[in-house]
């Protein structure tokens, strides 16, 4: 084919701009947190350019100043940062889309610690969303520079005079347009700022008094940290809520790096587990919430904070999932989260079966959907049973386990003499049950409505397990794939002669019937079988009853109970 020509495309600003100006971001807001995160990359850098020993003078108390004047209708943000020189406003500020921050970085810095916020040279221009007019009074740090005003009202041309500037640091001034006025407010500034800029590592001043949080306890390292230190961490992001039942944090730079705190709440009616809770940060700066894209959906009830310059944030929704290193880092989370549920498991038994109550279902949908997941917990699933097990059996002191006020573990141990029920794994249950029926496991799929049956395998020295959460028929299709060898029955289903016949307590004749006990729960069970709301009256039990109440009828789970009693 013959080439016809070659050539570059050409941009006119004058119609690029306004396009930059009014589509750049969906969110007009945001324009604050780019001039902040600009204030905070000068300061960063001069501390940079200090450390390489080309800057002799005082950085040691760095500060951003953010004033108001709802007169005039400005808002200004200064910095005690590096400057620009006439030059560099040329260079940074006169070219859209021209970023200085990698030509630093590659001067000044290594890229894994990497806190330059800056990267694509368009946030300054973000500032036009809600600026007639913008202005920047600068003195670069460098000997003998001279101070410089740059002026521009939104069109593509601008005014670049000297200033009469005596500090290093960097003023941008926006008068605003008439319909962006409550960015004159002061209220709406110090929100902004506590959204976007609270844990940026440069105090943020209004009206003398510093606005934000300052500091990014995920950026600290684990060890230095205590469990109070993330408690209040979490009550700090979280306020008025329950404590967390766990949390883990992510600290690492390969193949991506993300840094973070990630807490599994304790679940309450309030707590919306269907959206995303994690607050996306890029180096201290708030990007979004409900980042649901980044973390594992069988961990969506997880909040806390997750920093990464490697999460592309420009992207739609769709795309980030699709993401490699997306995908990447949600794989880590999971991988953490289990770790951390594995080293609970073996530490700690009881607060791994309190975390459990809450969590349990969420690990189970993790191993149906997740293979790596599986691998790790699948061991540690536990199960309620109708065994009694003593704290004792799984090697750890008696604790006595803390119930607060409307917990569910209370709920559920309202009704049992011991602390709580007992929780199992399923390897614990066939080991110990393997004399009576080896590879056998019988459960419960609805406490309430089978109550009849799990009574009938109690009264016959039977264990059963519950499994009756809403999530619990996929998980037992997923066991009687995983565990071929295993024979999974629920307690409805069909009465095991074999077993029962082995239990030796039933086999004593009651003289009143001349039937033994076993045929006795046999009758009445399959005569529950066909009429499961069977009442019983209960003259053969009157002799009970404590009031002396005339012969009543009982349900039949009533009916086992007393029987099993007796
Ligand atoms: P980015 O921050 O992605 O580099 P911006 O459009 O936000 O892009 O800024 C463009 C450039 O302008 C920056 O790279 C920096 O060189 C310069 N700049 C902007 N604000 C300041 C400031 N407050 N102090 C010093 N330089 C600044
Ligand atoms: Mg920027």
């Amino acid at each position: 084919m013959t080439v016809l020509e070659q050539g570059q495309i050409t941009i006119h600003t004058e119609n690029i701009f306004p396009i930059i100006k009014k589509s750049l971001y969906s969110d007009h807001e945001i324009f604050l947190r780019e001039l902040v995160s600009n204030a905070v990359d000068a300061i960063e850098k001069l501390k940079m350019v200090s450390y390489a020993g080309e800057f002799s003078g005082d950085t040691s108390n760095p500060e951003i100043t953010i004033a108001i004047d709802a007169e005039k209708n400005t808002l200004s943000i200064s910095d005690t940062g590096i400057g620009m020189t006439a030059d560099e406003v040329k260079q940074y500020i006169n070219q859209v889309a021209f970023s200085s921050a990698e030509e630093f970085i590659t001067k000044y810095q290594s890229a894994s610690d990497r806190q330059i916020i800056g990267h694509f040279g368009l946030g300054f221009y973000s500032a036009f969303m809600v600026a007639k007019t913008v202005e920047i009074d600068t003195l670069s740090y460098k000997e003998g520079a001279q101070a410089v005003h740059w002026s521009c009202d939104g069109s593509p041309s601008f005014t670049l005079e000297e200033s009469s500037r005596t500090t290093h640091g960097t003023t941008i001034t926006l008068t605003l347009q008439d319909e962006e006025k409550e960015y004159a407010e002061a209220s709406r500034i110090k929100q902004l700022v506590k959204t976007y800029c609270d844990f940026m590592p440069v105090p943020i001043k209004m009206d003398g008094e510093q606005v934000n949080r300052q500091k990014a306890l995920w950026r600290e390292s684990p060890s230095s940290l205590t469990d109070e230190d993330y408690l209040d961490f979490y009550r700090y992001l979280y306020p008025f809520q329950e404590e967390p039942l766990l949390w883990v944090h992510l600290n690492t730079d390969y193949p991506f790096l993300v840094k973070g705190i990630l807490y599994f709440p304790k679940l309450r009616p309030d707590v919306d587990v269907t959206k995303g809770q994690i607050k996306l940060f890029c180096n201290q700066v708030f990007v979004s919430d409900h980042c649901e894209e980044i973390i594992p959906k069988f961990l969506l009830p997880m909040r806390g904070v997750l920093d990464s310059p490697d999460i592309p944030l420009n992207v739609s929704r769709s795309a980030l999932q699709m993401d490699r290193t997306v995908r990447k880092i949600a794989d880590f989370i999971a991988k953490k989260v289990a770790d951390r549920l594995k080293e609970q498991y073996n530490n700690n038994r009881q607060e791994y079966i309190r975390s459990w109550q809450d969590i349990g279902t969420f690990v189970k949908f993790g191993c149906l959907n997740d293979d790596k997941f599986k691998k790790q917990l699948e061991d540690i699933i536990i199960y309620r049973t109708t065994a009694d097990l003593k704290p004792a059996e799984s090697d750890q002191p008696a604790v006595e386990v803390q119930a607060e006020e409307g917990d569910a573990w209370k709920q559920v141990s309202s009704d049992s003499k011991t602390e709580g029920p007992s929780y199992t794994t399923l390897d614990e249950y066939l080991e110990r049950n393997k004399a009576r029926h080896e590879n056998q496991a019988f459960y419960c799929t609805d406490s309430v409505a089978q109550a009849t049956y799990v009574q009938l395998h109690k009264s016959q020295g039977l264990e059963v397990l519950f499994m009756d959460s809403f999530i619990d028929p996929h998980f037992i299709s997923f066991l009687e794939r995983e565990h071929t060898e295993v024979k999974f029955s629920r307690v409805d289903a069909e009465i095991d002669d074999k077993l029962i016949e082995q239990d030796k307590a039933s086999e004593i004749v009651d003289p009143s019937t001349n039937k033994t006990r076993s045929e006795q729960i046999k009758e009445i069970f399959e005569q529950a079988l066909n009429q499961p709301k069977l009442t019983i009256r209960t003259e053969a039990l009157k002799s009970e009853d404590p009031q002396g109440t005339p012969p009543a009828m009982v349900l039949l789970p009533e009916f086992l109970r007393r029987l099993r009693d007796m």
